[in-house]
């Protein structure tokens, strides 16, 4: 289907029915055995927009993914509905992963740094604004195409220590609980997923990890490193 074509109920429907029957034609049996436990492996908090289908664009199954998506993948510590997500994530299904992804051309983080007033959503938009102002001084310096996509990746930042410093991923790491925290950032323009050099493994690291991702965000794009390896430091991207 392109963009402009219109879908009703029964499409919508008929489409559905196609994709359960191609995924049993694949795998027969995949719904029974999905029936009996998920156990994913990742937890993905990312924005609601409709360009960004969390699953499809890092190919995993239903199963493999739990995913919570809100207006410019805010984590807020006040979000009942966040936190409900992470903690059943962190604490029942013990994900080794959570990954904070914002993406490129963010209607959310346009409207902050614009300041225009859409209704309700202003008030999560807030979130937003709150970044721009931490961070104006340096945005100052850049152009207005600049801005926007900074203060996308300035979100992720922020957004991903937010949840590094909530209860349940202390609790978690207290414990000794494996589990990671990521800022990734995703390009409308190419389809790509990229890191933002933000990975959090214990609460000891946050700040520091922090500081230093922001640190390489703000360098002249000239200054930036041409990363050899990915954050997990096992697998090399280009030859060093
Ligand atoms: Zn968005």
């Amino acid at each position: 289907m392109n963009v402009n074509q219109r879908m009703d109920l029964c499409g919508l429907l008929e489409n559905n029915r196609q994709w359960a029957s191609d995924v049993e034609d694949r795998r027969p049996g995949f719904f029974q055995s999905l029936m009996q436990q998920q156990a994913p492996q990742w937890l993905w908090i990312g924005c609601a927009d409709s360009r960004v289908p969390a699953n499809e664009l890092v190919g995993l199954q239903p199963g493999e993914l739990f995913v919570h998506r809100n207006i410019a993948n805010v984590v807020a510590h006040s979000d009942l509905n966040c936190l409900s997500v992470l903690q059943y994530a962190v604490d029942m299904l013990k994900v080794q992963h959570v990954a904070v992804v914002g993406h490129s051309g963010c209607g959310g983080v346009r409207a902050a740094l614009e300041k225009t007033r859409i209704g309700i959503a202003d008030n999560w938009v807030r979130h937003i604004r709150d970044v721009v102002e931490k961070h104006s001084s340096w945005l100052e310096t850049l152009s207005p195409d600049q801005q926007l996509d900074a203060t996308c990746r300035l979100n992720v930042l922020e957004q991903t220590r937010n949840l590094c410093l909530t209860t349940v991923m202390q609790d978690a790491w207290s414990r000794g609980q494996t589990v990671a925290v990521h800022g990734l950032i995703y390009s409308l323009q190419d389809g790509l997923l990229k890191s933002l050099s933000l990975t959090v493994r214990s609460l000891d690291d946050v700040e520091r990890n922090y500081a230093l991702a922001l640190a390489e965000l703000m360098l002249p794009k000239a200054a930036v490193p041409t990363p050899t390896h990915c954050d997990c430091s096992e697998h090399v991207l280009t030859a060093a």
